[in-house]
């Protein structure tokens, strides 16, 4: 652990120099435009990918994104049988035994840019967990890394860091903007909280705009807040009904038989 960390904290020195997005104007036409769906299909089964966490995992061997179905299914060999091993089912590379082996293939990532690897050493240092000691600062590093090498997560742990004062000057104009970029870029959960803002300063008929794209992204939590809009006589009947045939939409492209039997299998894969 202690090698791992030492060339860790080099490539963090190394990134101490990244350029910080400098805060630019955001027009209403952009930030209210349907943003693509948060992750890319799943590379195995090419359904489209859950948003929730436990509906997908990041895999450090290879670095890819694989859905919990096909997470949960048997992998075979060249042969058509069963590997028996547990093993990637996209690399095929064997599980890692322990956190350790976790955190070096995850450096090993990083080092050829794996945006989702180096926010997740961005985590670690934030939560202080795997081994790590707690550094703020080292996270938000880490996560402006990631979010400019296009991980959309990375945007709105940007924000937090500024709504929370963590490694930064509590910022609210910082934490919207960056809540905007991650919206922007398909993060239903960073749209959902400008949904909310909007609404604590009366502005319902915007909020309810980030509402409904929220719902189409499949975030069921906005689907709550129409509905409190719609019975405080801030959205129609039609407009809720729009925003629950919207989700349905969203479920009806993530089912699939695969999932639906590694959720029953277990609540670790559920994924709506
Ligand atoms: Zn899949
Ligand atoms: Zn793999």
């Amino acid at each position: 652990m202690s090698t791992s960390n030492t060339k860790l904290n080099d490539l963090c020195d190394n990134l101490e120099g990244c350029k910080l997005d400098v805060e630019r104007k955001i027009s209403d036409e952009e930030l209210f435009k349907q943003p693509p769906p948060l992750y890319d299909d799943c590379p195995i089964c090419f359904e489209r990918m859950p948003i929730i966490p436990t509906g997908s995992k990041y895999k450090s061997c290879c670095g890819t994104l694989i859905c919990s179905g096909c997470i949960y299914a048997p992998v075979y060999d060249d042969q058509g049988n069963v590997i028996v091993e547990q093993v990637c089912a996209f690399c095929r590379a064997p599980f890692p035994s322990t956190l350790a082996e976790v955190t070096e293939r995850e450096m090993k990532r990083m080092e050829v840019n794996d945006a989702q690897a180096i926010q997740n050493l961005g985590c670690n240092y934030r939560e202080g967990a795997c081994g790590f000691t707690q550094d703020y600062k080292k996270a938000l590093e880490l996560f402006h890394r990631a979010a400019e090498l296009g991980c959309v997560k990375a945007y709105t742990n940007i924000s937090n860091a500024y709504n929370h004062g963590e490694g930064v000057e509590v910022d609210i104009k910082k934490t919207v903007y960056y809540y905007k970029l991650a919206a922007m870029k398909g993060d239903v959960m960073a749209r959902c909280n400008l949904g909310t803002i909007e609404e604590h300063v009366g502005n319902e008929d915007r909020a309810l705009k980030h509402y409904l794209i929220a719902a189409k992204g499949g975030y069921s939590k906005s689907l709550k807040r129409i509905q409190i809009l719609y019975l405080k006589g801030h959205a129609t009947k039609e407009e809720y009904t729009r925003a629950l045939r919207l989700y349905q939409e969203y479920l009806s492209e993530i089912k699939s038989d695969q999932r639906d039997k590694a959720a029953a299998a277990h609540e670790r894969y559920r994924y709506y």
